[in-house]
């Protein structure tokens, strides 16, 4: 078999494995508009997708398009991210919200540079929302993708880091040359790797492009070795600081907007710590610091 041949099979075993086994997510099969794509593909950035589902639910209730996203209060927006993380991304989507709205009508626009001139939407969410949402053919690079073909076609794990033009050139070459046939290759190489081919654990028994991966040919050389995301510690640091404050801004009771001082100091220790988290989620449009030392979202 010549490489045209592999590759060839290689689409078509994804693509069956596609059409059985794809996770009944609520902004696939064209159940959605294209804002509702891009809201789930922002959301699923550095959170996994069985979790976004909920919440991207809530959210599009919510907030059908992008001008009423717009509208909303600063408060709402952070409450309604609630524990997805990383909520400086829920500010951004409300930026990229009001862009959409006040120059192209409420209308996403379909260009990769109209995409990617919108507050907060890089390379990635450009390429997933036009491949996904429009259809069009484009190259999707993500962590997924990158480890998939990496081992499938090179017979080695990803760097991880910014792609290389290596990798690049890799995933525009198997890029099927169809529109229809390179968005199902796209998110069916994606799912392989959310789901089978994982970066620690991947399920070779069960990988339908098994017979032609050349990593396993290879004996699954330094698997897990390269970590394409090194592991965060979580425990003490900043993050899970800041996001004890929010949580407590956002599970306060009907009618009251502000934390006290003693309250604050009564959710984590260190108070130096403390006070940065707190000084920094101000800095960052989170929430509101009062002159009495009280806090809360901003309005
Ligand atoms: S055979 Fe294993 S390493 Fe190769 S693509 Fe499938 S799951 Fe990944």
């Amino acid at each position: 078999m010549n490489d045209l041949q592999r590759n060839e099979s290689v689409r078509r075993k994804l693509a069956a494995w596609w059409d059985t086994n794809a996770r009944d997510l609520p902004w696939r099969f064209g159940r959605t508009t294209p804002w509702g794509v891009l809201v789930s593909e922002v959301m699923s950035q550095q959170t996994q997708m069985s979790r976004v589902v909920p919440y991207w639910e809530t959210w599009m209730r919510a907030w059908p398009d992008a001008a009423a996203l717009a509208d909303a209060t600063t408060a709402e927006v952070i409450t309604a991210w609630g524990r997805l993380g990383y909520p400086r991304r829920a500010l951004r989507l409300q930026d990229c919200a009001r862009a959409v709205r006040d120059r192209y009508a409420d209308e996403l626009p379909r260009t990769y540079d109209e995409l990617t001139g919108l507050p907060g939407i890089g390379d990635y969410t450009a390429s997933a929302v036009l491949s996904f949402a429009f259809g069009e053919r484009i190259a999707v690079i993500d962590t997924n993708i990158r480890r998939v073909l990496s081992r499938v076609f090179l017979g080695e794990e990803s760097l991880g880091g910014s792609a290389k033009p290596a990798e690049r050139e890799l995933v525009n070459r198997v890029l099927p040359a169809d529109a229809a046939r390179s968005v199902t290759w796209n998110q069916s190489v994606m799912e392989l790797g959310a789901t089978v081919c994982t970066a620690k654990r991947p399920l070779c028994d069960v990988c339908p492009v098994a017979e032609h991966c050349a990593f396993l040919a290879a004996g699954r050389p330094g698997l897990g070795e390269r970590r394409t995301r090194p592991r965060q510690r979580f425990a003490g640091t900043d993050r899970q600081v800041r996001g004890i404050v929010l949580d407590a801004l956002r599970g306060l009771p009907d009618g009251q907007s502000v934390l006290e001082r003693s309250r604050i100091e009564s959710l984590w220790a260190d108070h130096v710590q403390l006070d940065q988290c707190i000084a920094s989620l101000d800095e960052d449009g989170l929430i509101d610091m009062l002159p009495d030392g009280g806090v809360r979202l901003p309005q």
